[in-house]
């Protein structure tokens, strides 16, 4: 085991106490649906769901991969319900919400990696909530020939994969996933339909150094990728990979320069940026601007 480390004070984060929070956690309860926000332990929680920005992950609980920095189950997964994408649909028109990422367990076991349960899901939030604006987070349809497309026809606003860590660290991080097909798979959604945003994150302090962080973004600057996320990796549990180090908010915003210079539309670098936070109000001042 890896005892968890003492947390520097720049990642402290405050118990989620809000009323709001109370409802988006009632809401998502009541339509048995899960989030990541949940799942993933993350540390934004309180202020996400104060302001009605979770993010939901369909196509069950439980992951058929097992990355090493990952608080989801592992096992063998849960079928499939049908009903789910109506059930999101319903909850983002609840929630009222301007934007949603919708993102997922992998599913190395379906045939089609649920892409099309991706599809439908963005099918269904349009119909119910056309004003809303649609972020997929998608896991990496390793050989699922032809699901990057079946999700980009469905035509989200932003397609966002993370890319998680450089590739030295693969092996030990994400294990099952590779590299160049990571990143094939954003350059495969950008020729499909270059009208769709995409967008990708790594963590840091796994132990990467700053020039692979900056060969990773020029990676991506190349398979036209255009938002880029970078934060703290914090260990869920001493099962979990250890961190390595905590990276200071002056690196974090060093990080962000170095992207902005190489061309990336919209960057998030800081300490508890996670794929999602702020995902709504950094793309709405996108697009207004
Ligand atoms: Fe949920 Fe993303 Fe906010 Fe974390 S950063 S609480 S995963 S919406
Ligand atoms: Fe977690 Fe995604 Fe890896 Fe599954 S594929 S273990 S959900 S990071």
């Amino acid at each position: 085991d890896n005892p968890i480390q003492r947390k520097p004070a720049w990642i402290r984060v405050k118990a989620p106490t809000s009323r709001v929070y109370a409802e988006t956690r009632d809401l998502m309860r009541g339509l048995n649906l899960r989030t990541v926000c949940e799942e993933a332990a993350c540390p934004n929680i309180g202020e996400c769901w104060s302001q009605k920005h979770a993010t939901v992950m369909i196509l069950g609980s439980v992951c058929t991969r097992a990355c090493t920095f990952c608080n989801v189950a592992t096992g063998r997964p849960d079928l499939l319900d049908p009903h789910e994408p109506e059930r999101v649909a319903e909850a983002v028109g609840k929630l009222a919400l301007k934007h949603v990422v919708i993102t997922s367990v992998d599913r190395d076991d379906l045939p089609d990696g649920g892409a099309d349960h991706f599809a439908r899901t963005i099918r269904a939030i349009r119909l119910f909530a056309p004003g809303t604006t649609i972020e997929v987070l998608t896991p990496d349809f390793l050989r699922k020939e032809g699901a990057i497309e079946v999700v980009a026809a469905a035509r989200p606003d932003v397609f966002n994969h993370n890319l998680e860590t450089v590739p030295r660290l693969y092996g030990e991080v994400r294990p099952g996933a590779r590299y160049f097909n990571s990143l094939r798979l954003l350059d495969q959604v950008k020729r499909h339909d270059p009208s769709i945003f995409t967008k990708s994150g790594i963590m840091v302090g796994l132990g990467e150094a700053k020039e692979e962080v900056l060969q990773v973004m020029d990676d991506l600057r190349a398979a036209d990728v255009d938002f880029l996320t970078i934060g703290q990796y914090l260990q869920p549990t001493p099962k979990h990979h250890r961190v390595d180090r905590f990276v200071t908010p002056d690196e974090f915003a060093s990080l962000q320069t170095h992207a902005y210079a190489k061309g990336f539309l919209m960057v998030s670098a800081s300490p508890l940026t996670r794929s999602s936070y702020h995902a709504g109000d950094d793309f709405v001042r996108l697009r207004a601007a």
